[in-house]
Formats: C-alpha cells, structure tokens, sequence
C-alpha cells in the first residue's frame, strides 16, 4: 500500500511537505516556510530557531510522521522558493536521509543554514533538471527523475519516484511555459515517457485550477515591463523596479532594460543579494556579472545618496514589493534612507501582493505614504508561476494519474481541480483527493 501524507500546505497557503509512504520506505517533499508568520517576526529576529518558528506555526507539523520517521531515506526539494524550502535547516535533521534538490536551490539552501549558523548531518546532493538517478531503500533501489519545469524562479523540478506501482509525481509550483525569458522548456518527452511506464499519483500544484485561463508565459511579463520601461516618458525621473528575488528571469529583462535606457542598473536589499549571487555562482545569470549589489545598511545608504542626486543615471531595483517591513522601499516610504522620492519618480512593481491579510495590510500602509510623494505608480507588470485551469488539464492529459491529489492551499483553493478532473471522465470521489494537513491518503 501507498500512503501519503499531506503535511503542510494544504490546509494553507505555504509551509508545504508531503511525505510518501511505501512499505518499509519513505520519501519526504519540500519542507517550507509559512511565509505570513515569518514576514511578521523577521525583522526582530536575525537568527531563527525551530523551537520559535514551531510556536509561530511558521513550519509543517511534521509530528504526524512521527511514527514513520526511521522510514524516510530521501529529502527532495523541489525548488528555492521559501515556502518549499525554508524550513529545511529547521526540520531536515529530525530525519537520517540526504536531501536532494538542484544546483540553485542548494545555494539557497547553504545561504539559509549561513544566516541561521546551522551545519546539516545530512548529506546534501546538487542534482541538475532532466537527470534520471537512483536512491537506495531499506530493501530495494528507486529510480528517481528530476524533470525540468518552468514556474517562477530557476531550476524548478517535477519529481517523479519510480515505484513497483507506478511513478508517484509531486508537481507542487508550476506553469507550462512554452517561451520561458530563462532556461528551459518543460520537459514534456520525459513526462510522456513516464506517463507510458505508469503514473499511479500526481500532487499537483492547484493554487489557480479556480481560475480559468492558461498562465501567461513569462515573456508577456517581458513586454509589459518594456512597455512601461522603455515607452514611458521620464528621462530625467527616478526610477525604482521591485520583483521577487528569486524571480532570476524577471530580473533579466530589467536588467536588460536598463542597459537600453542607458541606465545603471544597482539592486538594493539583502534577498536580492542572496538570489542573484546563487544564480551567479551556478552560472544561469551572466547577465548579472556587472550589477552592483547592495546589501548590508551601510552600503545601502551610501549607493543611495548617490543616486539621490543624478536619479536619472540609475535603475534601482530593490526589495519591498509586499510592503514587508524592514525592506528598501518600505523604509523608503518612511524616510529611514537617505533617498527622497520626488514628483514623478516612477515606481514599478513588477510582482502582484499576495492575497494574505498580513500581505495587503502592510502593503497598503507603505502605499499611502508612498503616494504622498505624487509618483507615478505602475502595479501589477506581473504574471503568475503557478498554472491556472487549463496548464492543469493539460498536465493531467499528458500524465494520465490514476489519482490526484490537488496541493498548494485549502480546500476552497484546490476544490475547482476536482470538477476539473470529473469534467475530464475522473471519477472525483475516487480519484481525486482534496486532503488537509496532517491526513493520510491510502492507495
Ligand atoms: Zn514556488
């Protein structure tokens, strides 16, 4: 019997890891943070502990493993995003098995454990997309595949573990992106492959499957920001761009737009540091050979006051498109940086605020002390990582899983896959599976 175990992100968004029972073997996915916790404590906090983030919720309960906890032989990651693998310096040494994720999220990976002074037990393996690798069991070896899929930042992973009865797939973050601006397309030869050899489950990423439309490619996102960089007209104006920093690909195109308006590009705030030297250091970001970062308050007030005065030399690109704060732009709009926003400076969030209640309302605040300024504001040059509806059927279609189990938010998020899968001759009692946190699903 197949058990799994749907630890965390399912009963919220975040915090995601499942666990995969299979007999005397066990496989653990993602260990993430719940990111609306960790946004309210951080700035008091420099070092985290798991003790404090357990009493936040800020982690998955991984208690409801307990019992199984000596059967886990493998960690995956299955990208950099903090609420995959955030808690992994926290929780992965509770289990004796290495983790596996790619190069990219590695990095991430030893920067987190850097900030926190935690040295891990495990092993860690840097395993590249599209390779095909074993894992060794309690009795038997898994044939494990990492399929290189398009989402939001670099290096994002299908996993799929080959099982006597059939490939168990955790598709939890992702987009069909056909024209990605950065790596890549998905690798859909091997996912047909696997589909032929036997697909038994898929937990897949339904954040969106409520929304009913196919997720734009991220070259659209593209051509937004060149529109509102490259068209609009403010020579002689500020120039401010706020993204994810994770986000490697949206960061090219600013990069690469600046170069065109002959500004220099600079990035201000720590994340961003953090990202960009990862993408660096595995070699996907040449782009980012000549950008100045700065990073640490000192540093960050001196390139300011620099750009103060010769505004329309530069293209700033910082932290803070959440409002979070401690960030540049929000410390910006309370005038804790020697930087003043003039009269149509254009500020540019080239990211969409997260529709959690702490998200909206610190957002909120640092918009209307922005606005006090008279910028020109331009929202929303965004397009999602996750897939809508119709990425979802189609992945469905390719895979063809005997069951699924939708992830990645609550029931009410994930409950529109189940119609979705019954509309595509799914029996979605039987088949389709909305869990919540700390349940176990047989198959
Ligand atoms: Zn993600």
């Amino acid at each position: 019997m197949v058990k799994i175990h749907t630890i965390g992100g399912f009963s919220e968004v975040g915090k995601n890891m499942v666990a995969v029972e299979l007999e005397e073997d066990a496989f653990l996915f993602d260990q993430g943070f719940f990111l609306p916790a960790i946004v309210s404590m951080e700035e008091r906090e420099r070092v985290l502990t798991e003790r404090r983030l357990r009493s936040i919720d800020a982690i998955p309960d991984d208690s409801v493993i307990e019992k199984i906890r000596h059967k886990v032989c493998a960690q995956f990651i299955s990208h950099a995003h903090l609420d995959h693998v955030g808690a992994v310096p926290f929780i992965s040494d509770r289990y004796n098995a290495p983790i596996y994720a790619t190069p990219f999220t590695v990095k991430i990976l030893e920067s987190l454990l850097k900030d926190n002074d935690i040295i891990l037990k495990n092993k860690v393996y840097a395993i590249k997309p599209n390779t095909t690798f074993y894992i060794r069991g309690k009795n038997r070896k898994y044939k494990v595949d990492f399929i290189n899929i398009t989402h939001s930042t670099v290096q994002c992973l299908l996993i799929a573990v080959h099982t006597p009865k059939g490939a168990i797939i955790y598709g939890n973050d992702f987009k069909l992106d056909n024209t990605p601006v950065l790596g890549p397309k998905p690798n859909y030869k091997r996912l047909r492959e696997i589909a032929k050899e036997g697909v038994l489950a898929i937990i897949a990423d339904s954040l969106y499957s409520g929304a009913e439309k196919k997720t734009p490619s991220e070259r659209v996102a593209r051509a937004i920001l060149q529109e509102v960089l490259l068209t609009v007209q403010n020579k002689n104006a500020g120039m401010i761009v706020t993204t994810f920093s994770s986000h490697i690909a949206r960061l090219k195109s600013v990069v690469e737009f600046g170069k065109k308006l002959n500004r220099e590009v600079i990035f201000l705030g720590r994340s961003l540091d953090k990202y960009a030297n990862a993408a660096k250091n595995i070699g996907v970001a040449p782009f980012f050979r000549d950008i100045k970062i700065s990073k640490y308050r000192s540093q960050v007030e001196r390139t300011l006051k620099k750009i103060e005065k010769r505004r329309h030399k530069f293209l700033v690109v910082c932290t803070g498109h959440q409002g979070e704060p401690g960030s540049i732009l929000e410390r910006i709009s309370r005038k804790d940086l020697p930087f003043k926003i003039n009269k149509e400076d254009n500020i540019i969030f080239s990211s969409s605020v997260i529709p959690a209640p702490t998200n909206l309302e610190q957002f909120a605040k640092m918009e209307k002390r922005l606005k006090k300024y008279k910028p020109r504001i331009f929202r929303d040059a965004h397009v999602s990582g996750h897939g809508g509806r119709e990425d979802l059927r189609d992945l469905i279609r390719i895979l063809s899983p005997k069951h699924i189990i939708p992830s990645h938010g609550d029931p009410q998020k994930t409950m529109p896959m189940a119609d979705l899968v019954s509309e595509m001759g799914y029996n979605k009692d039987k088949q389709c599976h909305i869990m919540r946190d700390g349940e176990v699903l047989k198959l």
